[in-house]
């Protein structure tokens, strides 16, 4: 075996074909023919494995690509079989040509193997017309599912809104009735009529902005207003939920945000009052800090930043990512505990989107949680004259002192 190696170049002993009279003398045709078919075909074989390599190399994510530099190799192995025939007209290079023959062997009888046990998923393989049919099949019915989800969504925002008309007469005539002379009980019973009837409407209003946000149906307004007002409005809504569970409440705007803007106050405020509500919810001692910090102000454009940090409960790393997706909670114990229904993160993550904004979470369990999110707004043009102040306006007025929570 190893001799055979050896001498894979040692011609003694046998005669070249272009000494065989049968094939070369007496027609020449017979040898040319071989010789420049063997020629070709050493050409083709060549060119072929590297277009597969280029192909290879082009689709590196294409499928069975092992498979791929394996036919290259045994293409080669091929043509060099054929380069040898043609060599051995002039160099009787037999024990060579039986080397390469048996290398080309070995390829051919791995390719074989390489390819039987692939057959099936080569036949699992769809056709291109197969494919245009799936894709065809695949988006007729996602049309469908988007016009299901659409009639879905229409239902229920008809139905939430159906739903409103009467809760807000039902609460209105409770309120009327609570003015009335009542017996305790009597007050009891109605009280309770009322905060279920208030806890029920929000979550329909909930409902109704999500089934319009999710038919892009909600387009929000361009109203002059005043940032600190507004938000001190909030804040006066929020701090006797605060209080009551003796938490600190505190609103830091920096000074460098523009006063008078242009937005949707309504929504703005909807996304505060969620994520304050939240974090009062969620903290049972220690504050809830609201701070607003310009991050760009160019021109009559502005984009606000509003980070709301809580003292509370916190949120699992692992449940961050999925808070803003509808009816997601962190843990169903604190679901049990503190009630929702899971679709006022999702909307407020829209509603900062819709206003060209993004929201994100950073929380530690145990530690507290911080909703940071942007809005863009514009700048009032020709923003209303404050009005004169004197000192004396402010005689006999109470001072509030402000200190931390410590
Ligand atoms: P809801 O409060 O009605 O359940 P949300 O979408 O507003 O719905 O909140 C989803 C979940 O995110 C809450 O159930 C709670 O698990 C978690 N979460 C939101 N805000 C906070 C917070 N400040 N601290 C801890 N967990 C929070």
């Amino acid at each position: 075996m190893f001799a055979y190696f050896a001498n894979l170049f040692d011609t003694n002993g046998f005669t070249r074909r272009w000494d065989c009279g049968a094939v070369w003398q007496d027609d020449p045709s017979v040898g040319w023919t071989h010789i420049v078919s063997d020629v070709s075909i050493f050409a083709a074989y060549l060119a072929i494995p590297l277009m597969l390599v280029y192909f290879v190399l082009k689709k590196k994510d294409a499928p069975f690509l092992p498979i791929f530099w394996l036919f290259a190799a045994f293409i080669v192995a091929c043509g060099c079989s054929h380069l040898i025939e043609a060599t051995i007209f002039w160099h009787p290079l037999y024990r060579l040509s039986g080397a390469v023959k048996a290398f080309t062997a070995v390829i051919s009888v791995v390719t074989v193997c390489a390819l039987i046990p692939n057959m099936p998923k080569f036949l699992a393989l769809r056709t291109p017309e197969e494919l245009n049919r799936e894709i065809e099949e695949r988006r007729r019915a996602e049309a469908e599912a988007d016009r299901a989800n659409r009639a879905k969504g229409e239902f229920l925002a008809n139905m939430s809104h159906e739903i409103r008309t009467p809760m807000n007469g039902i609460i209105g005539m409770t309120e009327i009735a609570l003015e009335t002379d009542l017996n305790p009980e009597q007050r009891r019973y109605l009280e309770t009529v009322k905060s279920s009837g208030e806890a029920l409407l929000s979550i329909i209003n909930d409902i109704l902005d999500f089934s319009k946000i999710e038919a892009q149906k909600l387009d929000l307004e361009e109203i002059d207003f005043s940032l600190r007002d507004d938000l001190g409005d909030c804040m006066e809504i929020l701090a006797f939920r605060a209080h009551s569970k003796q938490l600190e409440l505190v609103c830091q705007i920096d000074p460098a945000v523009p006063e008078h803007i242009i937005g949707d106050p309504g929504r703005l405020r909807q996304v505060i009052i969620n994520l304050v509500g939240n974090a009062i919810k969620f903290t049972t001692e220690g504050e809830v800090v609201v701070r607003v910090v310009p991050k760009k102000v160019e021109g009559d454009l502005c984009r606000l930043e509003f980070a709301i940090s809580d003292t509370g409960i916190g949120i699992p790393k692992e449940k961050q990512g999925r808070m803003f997706s509808a009816f997601e909670q962190a843990d169903s114990s604190t679901t049990r505990e503190y009630g929702g229904t899971g679709l006022g993160l999702a909307i407020s993550s829209q509603l900062v989107e819709l206003m060209g904004g993004k929201i994100g979470i950073e929380s530690e369990p145990g530690q507290g949680t911080t909703f940071r999110f942007t809005v863009d707004l514009k700048v009032q043009h020709n923003p209303p004259q404050p009005k004169e102040q004197t000192l004396d306006q402010f005689q006999g007025l109470p001072v509030l002192v402000v200190d931390d929570n410590e």
